[in-house]
């Protein structure tokens, strides 16, 4: 399944944790691989896998599929010594990395149910969590009306493919038409890092599992006060979702913020981002505007529920943890 090059992640990684916690099987060997899913199997289980809000008549409901550490040396434009100093100073400094959650959001309205991108499922550190988040809502991934993919990186689209199923049958599937064009052409794969390699056969396989996939060719409504907004940049189809409803709304940005150095510097990036200047020069426009607006925010990776505001504060900008238990 995995695969975030082994060597990248053992390079950054101490010894006790190669080839076990972090990693699932795949470029392991087949008992090396089963260790890795006892392993995993013993990963702690969110004791609380849910947070949920109100917008509008809309109920969105945060999931987490686990969480990665991110070696510090996955983030380009500062060095791993800078990268780490400022993880410790914000209390999201591991052994091994940067602590990055995986949120997904599930947004209902009694009549339809859509989630907001499927998950790692494994592929990437202690995940694969999300079918037990549903499961704690009484849901089965049957149950999902639609699925939108903010791109197609595999900690987004993994959970939609696991064991070369479709695990969403019932659902509509969106994801930007750039972004599939990329990520199925054959000679931006042959030429893509080893890192990027799981996200490309990913991508065949959504393509093919799944009948029903709608590609988005710009900003529209998936259904009333549900909307994709163009966030173009950490991919070409990198997408967002803005929810609104009764004069609140939220806005999904998936992977425009990266813990620990956004939204405060725009010249550092994820090592899964290939072109640094498209995603430096979206959140230079991002994040100013979200911070005159107050938008509330939905980040993939932020700390669970991934909740928050970009704000400006003395000139700098930085993430503003929202109350999600008690917003009103
Ligand atoms: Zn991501």
């Amino acid at each position: 399944m995995p695969q975030l090059s082994r060597r990248a992640f053992a390079g950054a990684l101490p010894l006790g944790l190669i080839g076990g916690s972090l990693l699932g099987g795949g470029l392991l060997g087949d008992s090396a691989a089963r260790a890795a899913t006892q392993e995993a199997a013993k990963a702690p289980v969110a004791m609380n896998p849910f947070a949920q809000i109100r917008i509008g008549r809309f109920t969105v409901t945060a999931l987490t599929d686990g969480y990665a550490d991110m070696p510090y040396d996955y983030f380009p434009g500062r060095s791993a010594p800078e990268v780490e100093r400022a993880a410790s100073a914000q209390f999201t400094a591991r052994p091994s990395g940067v602590r990055f959650l995986f949120n997904q959001y599930l947004v209902e309205d009694g009549e339809r149910r859509i989630l907001i991108d499927a998950g790692a499922a494994g592929s990437i550190g202690q995940t694969g969590q999300l079918p037990q988040a549903l499961a704690a809502l009484g849901l089965k991934s049957d149950k999902i009306d639609a699925v939108i993919v903010t791109h197609m990186h595999q900690d987004h689209m993994g959970g939609l493919v696991l064991g070369g199923k479709n695990n969403y049958p019932e659902a509509e599937l969106y994801i930007d038409r750039r972004d599939i064009a990329h990520w199925t052409d054959p000679a931006k794969r042959s030429g893509a890092p080893e890192y990027l390699q799981t996200s490309f056969r990913m991508a065949e396989e959504v393509v093919r599992l799944y009948p029903r996939l709608q590609a988005i060719d710009g900003e529209r409504e998936i259904m009333r006060g549900v909307s994709i907004v163009d966030l173009t940049g950490h991919t070409p189809g990198h997408i967002g979702v803005r929810v609104e409803d009764g004069g609140k709304s939220m806005i999904m940005v998936s992977d425009m913020i990266f813990p620990v150095v956004h939204p405060a510097a725009t010249d550092v990036f994820f090592l899964f981002e290939q072109d640094r200047a498209a995603a430096k020069a979206m959140r230079d426009r991002f994040f100013p505007r979200a911070a005159s607006e107050g938008a509330l925010i939905a980040a993939t990776h932020m700390p669970f529920p991934g909740l928050g505001r970009v704000v400006a504060d003395h000139g700098e900008m930085r993430w503003q943890v929202a109350d999600w238990a008690l917003q009103d």
